[in-house]
């Protein structure tokens, strides 16, 4: 094959390529990335510029590294792809392994699957064919929390925050699920009861048809950047406890040690009963992601009347993306990320505090490495990308949020820099 010209490629992707959540007649012309090294990402026209998204909270370690490029290449001349049904391979059994070890005490068994929606989905159906099995078929409905994030794909779809995720535009096809209250105490808040009132009040009315609680811990993601406070997450667990509901953590974003802890869910020291992870689980190599449960979800399964889970995608268990994620937990691990993160933290912390007396901002807020500054208004996301571009920065906001969540690696000058680059751009935008 002939390798395409820049302008080839850009023509290519204005006629025929759908970007994520896009216009295919208006569209807005991508940036050409030809590599990524470390915390850069190259540019066709040779600029290079500053990774302040991890390419959606994936490239943990950075772009092109040494370790996990050899654990890919290795695992290539060894064994690339072979069917789950009937299979094990040391790969999976290492990964699975190491995530019963990794987690919350007492989730024992893995479901591997292709993507972050897909172990939402998982999860789903672990939580509905547990009650059914149990003879309790009318445990369907799951609830959720408003400006929670949970996937594109149909159930997940359905546990999203029903405005963000325009559910009006799929309400005939959509599971119709229960929704309370965005978490209202933020991270440091005081903890007060009132802020689980809602929840509680709809688990009290609609226990009898609920399968399972799901929601994001601590920080509420793509759906709104907004950290909460591990009070609310302890009483949520002990709620659906008293009320026979189980409780689905979404740690896709939070996992691998993004907001400081390795998983969300040790910030109030809980086990979740189904825990579903993804992106940071290769280092942003490969797609994969997991759905974890405990015994007691796997054996109602089992003893149930299919007798087995009702799932298995084709790519279940892929070794690439294995060994992938095996290298990237052992890269992870035997390095002291705990002190990175907070450092990272520190210096966000600083760094974006200037924002907080623009005119146009409301809030500034961090956890971990996570650094966020929302805006009056939602901001003109072609525009203010041009203008971080400009900057040497990637970073890609959402509605009023500004958001950097790096690569762990970054240095302590680059940091800066992405930050002196967002303050530019954000007090100069007009919206
Ligand atoms: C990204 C994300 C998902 C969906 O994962 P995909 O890999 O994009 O399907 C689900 N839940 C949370 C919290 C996420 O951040």
């Amino acid at each position: 094959m002939e390798q395409l010209t820049t302008s080839q490629v850009s023509s290519i992707d204005q006629q025929h390529i759908w970007h994520p959540y896009s216009s295919l007649t208006s569209p807005i012309p991508a940036y050409h990335v030809v590599s990524a090294t470390g915390v850069r990402l190259k540019l066709a026209d040779g600029r290079e510029l500053i990774d302040g998204m991890s390419s959606w909270w994936s490239a943990i370690h950075g772009y092109n590294h040494p370790r996990l490029n050899i654990a890919l290449k290795d695992q290539i001349d060894t064994m690339s792809h072979v069917m789950f049904g009937g299979i094990i391979h040391e790969p999976a059994a290492q990964l699975c392994k190491t995530l019963v070890d990794i987690t919350p005490d007492g989730l024992e068994k893995v479901f591997l699957s292709d993507s972050g929606s897909v172990s939402v989905e998982v999860a789903l159906k672990m939580a509905i064919q547990y009650w059914y099995s149990l003879g309790q078929p009318q445990k369907t409905r799951i609830l959720s929390l408003r400006k929670g994030y949970h996937g594109d794909t149909f159930g997940a779809m359905s546990v999203c925050d029903p405005v963000t995720g325009m559910h009006h535009l799929f309400s005939s096809t959509l599971a119709q699920q229960l929704f309370t209250e965005s978490p209202r105490c933020r991270f440091h808040d005081d903890w007060d009861e009132s802020y689980i009132a809602d929840i509680k009040n709809l688990l009290e009315k609609h226990s009898h048809e609920l399968a399972a609680v799901i929601l994001e811990p601590i920080l509420q993601g793509t759906g709104g950047m907004h950290f909460y406070s591990p009070t609310y997450l302890k009483r949520v667990r002990e709620l659906c406890d008293e009320h026979d509901v189980l409780l689905i953590v979404d740690e896709i974003a939070t996992g691998f040690g993004r907001t400081g802890k390795l998983f969300g869910c040790e910030w109030a020291d809980i086990t979740p009963d189904i825990l579903c992870i993804g992106k940071a689980m290769t280092g942003g190599y490969m797609t994969l992601a997991a759905t974890l449960c405990t015994s007691k979800i796997s054996d109602g399964i089992c003893n149930g009347e299919a007798g087995v889970f009702m799932h298995g995608p084709t790519f279940m268990g892929n070794p690439l993306a294995c060994s992938v994620a095996n290298a990237s937990i052992d890269l992870l691990l035997s390095t002291n990320w705990q002190a990175r993160i907070s450092d990272i933290e520190q210096q966000l912390k600083s760094g974006l505090a200037p924002a907080k007396d623009f005119d146009n901002v409301t809030d500034v807020r961090c956890l971990g490495a996570v650094g966020v500054i929302e805006t009056k208004k939602p901001v003109d996301v072609a525009q203010i990308q041009k203008q971080f571009v400009a900057e040497g920065i990637w970073v890609r906001p959402f509605g009023t949020r500004v958001y950097v969540m790096p690569p762990y690696i970054i240095s302590k000058s680059d940091l800066d820099t992405l930050m002196r680059g967002m303050l530019n751009v954000v007090q100069n935008h007009k919206n």
